[in-house]
């Protein structure tokens, strides 16, 4: 077990494919040793733990990053059920913390050109953008909402990467009429039952009528 993390698999970490210059390898070599024992990084390049509840993701043995997949459960982890899902730590933190609205936030998946490399400049270069003064004022004061403001300018942009963009809210699809006819009926509020055996007849050639099964 780590530092702060309550995962206790600490697994390797990730090295960059490319050569990086020799400032970045050196940030890199002290972000891995800090946050190796602290949180179990593995480096991942793409840093969520200001998302998380400071738990870090990556401890999922299949780095799922959006939250836990269909096996788990609160007891244990799908793959080790020696080991606890992660993903319901970080809920159970975020919940004490009062951040689990956070988790709503779609995350992008891992981006390999910054796997291995360090995230520190990243937040370095956005605490520049906003002001040094600015995050330390807002850090240092009491007015919780513009504290929020100014984390989530320097962080936003981090873990949410202009190719991806994601956010915490619904979007609505920008067509009215519904897309196929298992929409249609699903939207009138139907009970349909789907299956694909009459397609599977069509591609080995043979004629069935489908039976268009629906319990009413
Ligand atoms: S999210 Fe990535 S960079 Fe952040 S602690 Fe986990 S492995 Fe390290």
């Amino acid at each position: 077990m780590t530092g702060l993390t309550p995962g206790r698999r600490w697994q390797p970490p990730y090295f960059p494919f490319k050569r990086e210059p020799f400032g970045r390898r050196m940030l890199a070599r002290i972000e891995r040793w800090v946050k190796g024992p602290l949180f179990g990084c593995r480096m991942c390049g793409n840093c969520l733990l200001q998302e998380t509840a400071f738990i870090c993701p990556m401890a999922c043995p299949k780095g799922l990053r959006n939250g836990p997949c269909g096996g788990s459960t609160s007891a244990s982890c799908y793959l080790d059920e020696t080991y606890p899902c992660i993903w319901y730590l970080i809920f159970e933190r975020a919940h004490k913390m009062g951040r689990e609205e956070m988790l709503l936030e779609v995350l992008p998946p891992l981006d390999w050109d910054l796997v291995g490399t360090e995230t520190w400049g990243q937040v370095y270069k956005q605490i520049r953008k906003v002001g040094a003064g600015t995050f330390i004022g807002s850090m240092t004061s009491g007015d919780k909402i513009r504290r929020e403001m100014v984390w989530d300018a320097v962080f936003r942009p981090i873990r949410q990467p202009d190719w991806w963009a994601g956010d915490s809210q619904y979007h609505p699809p920008s067509y009215d009429e519904p897309a196929s006819d298992f929409e249609r009926r699903l939207k009138e509020g139907e009970f349909v039952v789907f299956c694909n055996r009459c397609k599977q007849e069509k591609e080995e050639g043979h004629h069935i009528e489908c039976a268009d099964v629906r319990l009413e």
